[in-house]
């Protein structure tokens, strides 16, 4: 399995986590290939750099996605297994990942670091939140590397590595690493090339870094994320403005706004008539506000 200390200094690697990184293999594409394939159904009209970004924010907007599924990113990853249980929930990659029957697993294991040991939190089923005194947190750290050393120790034994063992008497000859394996706890690490396009990784990126994924895999979604940003930019950037940090609003929610707006004579004209003002003032086009104003008052 690649150390992480051997990807340190390729600048194409960001570290994560003790041991884990996500690294770029390649990737196909880039902007201009997603304003070529939208060229098809729109015909030839945008041709300036401006014009692209447009036509890309257009897109993100309208979800008009399939041109974004022309480019992909290939990508290097370890992660600890339980962190690749959660990402392998994403269906729409290709993958390789590093086997366990054929290879010996290496001796890396996950341990968080104490400001990340924190306890069930109170009002999400699903987190951790609140403090812990930082002693019991040196000593749940203990626990965890005493427990999973062990665990590779008696994986080696399994192997009939560990001669030297009193666990199993005898000549022990070792059994196979497929099923030597299944005593290694879901801290250990793994390795897997993961290629999937743009779309899809945007759809990954936005589940993995909300605020309710679990905080090790956001780590692994911010440096993907990191990673993507100078290979499409334009697209990035929209993806940010219509998609990460954009909201939706349920039919109750929106009525409640419209009942607030009504009583405080915030009507449709008004935003109809400071339109220039707005646009110059939010750096959005006149015809978003246009498209704001229909999806309020439709
Ligand atoms: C915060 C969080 C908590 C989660 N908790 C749990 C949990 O407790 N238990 C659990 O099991 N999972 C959990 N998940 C995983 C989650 O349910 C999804 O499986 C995972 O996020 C992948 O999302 P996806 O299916 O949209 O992505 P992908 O698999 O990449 O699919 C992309 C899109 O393709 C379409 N698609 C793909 N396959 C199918 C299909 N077979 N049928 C229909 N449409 C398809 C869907 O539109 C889908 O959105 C959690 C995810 C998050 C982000």
């Amino acid at each position: 399995m690649t150390k992480q200390s051997e990807v340190l200094e390729n600048p194409k690697y960001i570290p994560v986590l003790d041991h884990g990184f996500v690294g770029l293999v390649n990737h196909m594409g880039d902007d201009h290939a997603v304003v070529q394939a939208a060229r098809v159904s729109y015909g030839d009209g945008t041709k300036s750099i401006r014009q692209d970004r447009g036509l890309i924010r257009y897109l993100m907007r309208h979800r008009h996605t399939s041109p974004f599924e022309m480019c992909e990113v290939k990508l290097h990853i370890k992660l600890p297994i339980f962190v690749m249980r959660q990402w392998i929930r994403h269906r729409t990659a290709s993958i390789n990942e590093t086997s366990g029957r054929y290879s010996v697993m290496s001796d890396e294991f996950y341990i968080p670091e104490l400001e990340q040991i924190k306890p069930q939190s109170s009002n999400n089923k699903q987190g951790r939140g609140g403090d812990i005194d930082p002693e019991y947190a040196k000593t749940v750290r203990e626990l965890i590397t005493s427990q999973s050393e062990d665990a590779y120790r008696a994986y080696t034994v399994l192997l009939g590595n560990d001669k030297n063992d009193t666990t199993i008497h005898g000549d022990f000859p070792g059994i196979a690493r497929e099923l030597a394996r299944m005593v290694l706890p879901v801290n250990y690490y793994t390795e897997v090339y993961w290629k999937q396009n743009l779309h899809n990784l945007f759809h990954l990126i936005k589940l993995r870094l909300d605020t309710h994924a679990q905080w090790e895999i956001r780590q692994f979604a911010q440096a993907v994320y990191d990673i993507i940003k100078p290979l499409f930019p334009a697209c990035v950037e929209a993806f940010d403005d219509y998609v990460m940090e954009a909201s939706s609003f349920s039919k109750q929610e929106k009525q409640l706004l419209l009942s607030i707006f009504e009583s405080n004579n915030i009507t449709a004209d008004l935003f109809r008539g400071n339109k220039s003002q707005y646009s110059a003032e939010f750096g959005i086009s006149e015809s978003e506000i246009d498209e704001l104003i229909s999806k309020l008052w439709k």
